[in-house]
């Protein structure tokens, strides 16, 4: 088989590399030359781990191809997967100008029959407008060329990508013929060699499943970060609240830590873009709006606990964040609570010193010189007037906490992810704050 991924951010990158590993010839298009250019030279555009090397190995192999050329790469392919982004538009509704224009570039150069499948999250609707724009393209040309459309939603975790796609809990893929379904079962037989299930639906079930599933993930951490600040203010721990919980089958034990709040290029898009699209036919998704309103207040928790900690008074303090992404193992920085935290803290007078092990370049973009970068973890805790625990990177868990004590200047943690003991910290003779548990400072 051959095909075509369009679009080689997060999800196109780790979509072609993944069919090129099990012997498929794709090529991976985009219209950022400095990118394509980069990725012949094997220089990734992002941060994923294993996927530097499993792309050189691919290309070396000859099965994984980098081009700006939409054209060329669309020609004699079985399949062309849309993987373009779909930010928010002006008004929270996915912004689907980048999907069309794929769509119309394909129409405009394809020979012969494939299937063009939406990978893009997009909302339900959208294949049918992808259909229309190939059928305009190629009646401008004046030639008669079968097609299909599909939805293939995308449930990669950045971080955890490349198994994600090897071995997917589930494979959604929404048809409207026979044909389209024979030959996304054949594409994705490799992937199901393992007992790892292919659910064939109709497009518009498969285009909701990827919304519902991002919603229901978001609700989890809003419903528990309530829980934890409610568990605050009462005296409880949410950590042992936590534990009681997801030991229920029915409640299960994953995604249901507290925390600062969910980030990242999907969750508050995904979440916003269903509430628009309710909206604009008539429904109001009640839930959704009180998970998006906690976790915009999620996200400034941490910066007022720092705020009562210091009376009121940040000016002048030193502050070291350790962590930028939004979660770990990414170097992803969109709406990344650091970027709330950073901005008070900034906007009180404060001067910030932060270390990640990944993100700072990326970081650098929207941060500028606004904030100091260090050297390491050790190095950004200087002088610091407190530490403010943002991503929890595994080699945050464990810190040598004897050396950061004698580099900072006052002993304080505001942990945004509760890693830590407060009873540890308490006896190392840290004044110590977590999300959800009430200590004694
Ligand atoms: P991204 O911003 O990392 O990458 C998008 C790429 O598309 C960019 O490299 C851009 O240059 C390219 N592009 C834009 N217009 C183009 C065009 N006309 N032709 C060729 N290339 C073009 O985006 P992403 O994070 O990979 O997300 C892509 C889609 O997948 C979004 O709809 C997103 O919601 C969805 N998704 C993302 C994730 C994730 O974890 N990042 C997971 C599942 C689904």
């Amino acid at each position: 088989m051959k095909i075509a991924v369009v679009g080689t951010g997060y999800v196109g990158l780790v979509t072609g590399t993944c069919f090129a590993e099990v012997g498929i010839d794709v090529t991976c298009i985009d219209i950022d030359q400095k990118k394509i250019d980069n990725l012949r030279h094997g220089i990734l555009p992002i941060y994923e781990p294993g996927l530097e090397e499993m792309v050189s190995r691919n290309v070396e192999a000859g099965r994984l191809h980098f081009s700006t050329n939409l054209g060329e790469a669309i020609k004699d392919c079985d399949v062309a997967f849309i993987a373009v982004g779909t930010p928010p538009g002006e008004d929270g509704s996915a912004d689907l100008k980048y999907v069309l224009a794929v769509a119309r570039g394909i129409g405009e150069n394809m020979n012969s029959y494939g299937v063009i499948v939406t990978k893009s999250t997009v909302p339900v609707g959208t294949a049918a407008k992808v259909r229309r724009e190939l059928e305009q393209a190629l009646g401008k040309r004046g030639v008669q060329i079968d097609f299909d459309v599909a939805s293939n939603p995308e449930f990669l975790k950045e971080g955890a990508a490349i198994d994600d796609f090897l071995k997917p809990d589930r494979i959604v893929v929404g048809v409207s013929s026979e044909r389209a379904e024979e030959v996304m079962r054949k594409l994705y037989k490799p992937f199901l060699l393992n007992g790892h299930p292919i659910i064939f639906m109709d497009i518009p079930s498969a285009e909701m499943t990827k919304y519902a599933a991002n919603s229901m993930l978001a609700t989890k951490i809003s419903f528990m970060n309530d829980i934890a600040n409610l568990c605050e203010i009462m005296g409880a721990d949410v950590n042992m609240v936590r534990k009681g919980i997801g030991s229920d089958a029915r409640i299960g034990t994953k995604f249901i830590y507290p925390g600062i709040g969910y980030g990242g290029s999907c969750f508050p898009k995904d979440v916003k873009a269903l509430i628009k699209t309710a909206a604009e036919n008539g429904y109001d998704m009640q839930v959704l709006k009180a998970v998006e309103s906690v976790n915009d207040a999620q996200k400034e928790v941490l910066f007022n606990k720092v705020r009562k900690h210091f009376g009121g008074d940040l000016k002048g303090k030193k502050l070291a964040l350790w962590g930028l992404s939004f979660k770990p193992k990414t170097d992803d920085m969109r709406e990344a609570p650091s970027l709330v935290i950073i901005e008070k803290l900034l906007a009180e007078g404060c001067t910030v010193s932060a270390y990640d092990p990944v993100a700072m370049p990326e970081a650098r973009h929207t941060l500028h010189d606004t904030i100091t970068y260090a050297k390491d973890q050790y190095d950004a805790v200087i002088d610091a007037d407190a530490l403010l625990v943002v991503t929890e990177w595994p080699e945050f868990r464990a810190p040598n906490f004897e050396v950061v004590a004698r580099l900072m200047k006052n002993k304080v943690v505001f942990d945004g992810r509760n890693i830590y003991e407060a009873t540890e910290m308490e006896q190392a003779g840290f004044a110590y704050h977590c999300i959800g548990i009430r200590t004694h400072h």
